[in-house]
């Protein structure tokens, strides 16, 4: 592991940034812990991410058998081709 990876680990335990796993947890996205939470596109292709501007799931309230369940979050994957890999 290398030296900026253990850095964002101890600020991700701090809640300084919060870490994505994209791509069945072969990479990770980091960003700033913010109010506004944010969503990635991942191309299939070239593996570049590219950020959404829109949560389409800010409104979506979960059905749980548990009533004692607070929603803290959510986790939200795309995936596709980016314009560089998809050629018709
Ligand atoms: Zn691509
Ligand atoms: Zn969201």
């Amino acid at each position: 592991m290398s030296t900026v990876y253990r850095v964002l680990d101890f600020f991700e335990k701090k809640g300084v940034v919060i870490k994505t796993r994209v791509m069945n947890n072969e990479m990770a996205v980091y960003e700033l812990n913010r109010f506004k939470h944010k969503h990635y596109a991942v191309c299939m292709n070239c593996h570049k991410i590219i950020a959404m501007d829109n949560c389409p799931m800010e409104k979506f309230i979960p059905e749980l058998e548990e009533d004692d369940f607070h929603v803290m979050g959510h986790n939200l994957e795309v995936f596709g081709l980016c314009k560089d890999c998809y050629s018709e």
